[in-house]
This record gives structure tokens, C-alpha cells and sequence, in this order.
């Protein structure tokens, strides 16, 4: 017994430990400031955080400057393929960082926490446009491997999941592997994304879509997929993503 008695303590203490070693590998840290927080955020970084507020541009749901104008520069000059979109920050400050880190760093649980603020402030706005199905922007296959995750179907996942809305992973799909649209302009990102994407023929459309992706820079991936997505049979067509670029 006193074998039986040790033994069962020392699992126990091991099973700690393996707790104590989860919580130095994964400690509960703010993805902005990397302070530890068991609240996601931290208090600090809640304060300063560049939050998108009103007004807003009517389309990509930017901040722009003046109350008694609709748009930002962009969506008032160019044709939008999509219907309307919201963004949780702005791309400045300490968001690109903890997006990076997302991305390039495998700290795929910040997905939870991104698309917990995105429910948190745009669930009412995901009700009223009455979203029937949560899509989001694919990677191609093989940088899908490279990587080990697409990180807008993470977001995607945990948004459908929070709202109760099913999530279409493989509603669209990337046929070409394109150059970093980073590199790229405004012209030469369109002409990149001719014949980059498709929609499954075997989804069922639905009346109305939200595209999921981590940021909208120029709005060129969002607006050719919403293009597609229309041309396939649905109506509607709306954007969510963690950030967006200010208006110029
Ligand atoms: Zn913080
Ligand atoms: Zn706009």
C-alpha cells in the first residue's frame, strides 16, 4: 500500500508539474504587451488599443474623419465587391505585432480571444445583416502546409462557434499561389488575385456571407472574393477582420 500510496503521490506530482510546464510554455499573456493577465487583454492594453469607433466609412467600416462624410477615400473612388465590413483596430500601435505573432509565431490560441472581441462588439451588427454562413479567406494548400494553419478559418471557427453560424473552410479556395500581396500596389494586387480564387461547386450558397481574414489592407483579396461569391448566387456579402488600414 504504502508502494500503491507513493506511487499515486508522485503522479500527482508529476501531473502538476505538467500543469506548472503547460503554464511556462503557454502562460496566460497579453498578445499586445506580453504582459501576463489571466483577463486576455490586458487592462492597460484595453485602454490603448486603437478600437474602431464612429464615425465610420458606410463600406469598410474605417474611421475616418469627418461626421458628415459616408466614405473613406478608397470605397468613395472605387467599386466594392462586397456590401460592408467591420474591423476591430486599426492597423497601428501594438495590433501588427500581436497579428504577426499569430501568424508567423504559431500562437494560434490568440484566435480565441481576437474573435472573442469581434463577437463582443460586432455581434449585433453580424444579427442584423442576418449572416447565414461564416467563410473564411483561404490560404493556398501549399503555404497552408508550410505554416500548419490557416489563420482566418482559425478565426472563422471560433466566430461561427460564438454566434451559432456554420462555417464553409472549404466554400472557397485559393487555385494559385500568388506573391505576397505586401510586395505590391494597388494595381499589381488585382492583377495577382486574376484567377487566384474559386468557389466550390458543391456549396449550396447561401443568401448572405462573412468573409473572415486577419487584416484588410487595400481590400483587394475581400473585394475579388466577394465578386466571386455573387457571381456563385449569394446576395449578400460582409467582412470581418481583426484590423484595417487608416484611411489615407
Ligand atoms: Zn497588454
Ligand atoms: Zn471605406
Amino acid at each position: 500500500m504504502a508502494i500503491a500510496n507513493g506511487s499515486r503521490t508522485a503522479v500527482d506530482k508529476l501531473a502538476v508539474l505538467g500543469w506548472k510546464a503547460l503554464d511556462v510554455l503557454y502562460p496566460p499573456h497579453c498578445p499586445f504587451c506580453g504582459n501576463l493577465t489571466k483577463a486576455g487583454i490586458c487592462g492597460q492594453c484595453r485602454q490603448s488599443l486603437p478600437y474602431i469607433m464612429e464615425p465610420r466609412c458606410m463600406k469598410c467600416g474605417k474611421p475616418i474623419k469627418r461626421e458628415d462624410e459616408e466614405y473613406c477615400r478608397d470605397c468613395a473612388r472605387m467599386r466594392r465587391g462586397y456590401d460592408q465590413g467591420r474591423s476591430v483596430w486599426t492597423h497601428t500601435g501594438s495590433v501588427p505585432h500581436a497579428i504577426y505573432q499569430f501568424k508567423f509565431h504559431n500562437k494560434r490560441y490568440h484566435a480565441k480571444l481576437f474573435a472573442g472581441e469581434m463577437v463582443r462588439l460586432y455581434g449585433d451588427w453580424i444579427g442584423r445583416c442576418g449572416i447565414e454562413a461564416v467563410v473564411p479567406v483561404p490560404l493556398h494548400s501549399s503555404r497552408r502546409r508550410k505554416r500548419g494553419f490557416n489563420q482566418a478559418e482559425l478565426l472563422a471557427r471560433e466566430l461561427g462557434r460564438r454566434m451559432q453560424i456554420p462555417v464553409y473552410a472549404r466554400a472557397v479556395f485559393r487555385i494559385r499561389n500568388t506573391r505576397p500581396q505586401k510586395q505590391l500596389d494597388g494595381r499589381e494586387r488585382q492583377e495577382n488575385l486574376k484567377g487566384a480564387f474559386a468557389v466550390s461547386k458543391r456549396w449550396n450558397c447561401p443568401k448572405s456571407v462573412l468573409l473572415v481574414d486577419d487584416i484588410y489592407t487595400t481590400g483587394s483579396t475581400i473585394h475579388r472574393i466577394a465578386g466571386l461569391l455573387k457571381k456563385a448566387g449569394v446576395q449578400k456579402v460582409y467582412f470581418m477582420t481583426i484590423s484595417i488600414g487608416q484611411d489615407k
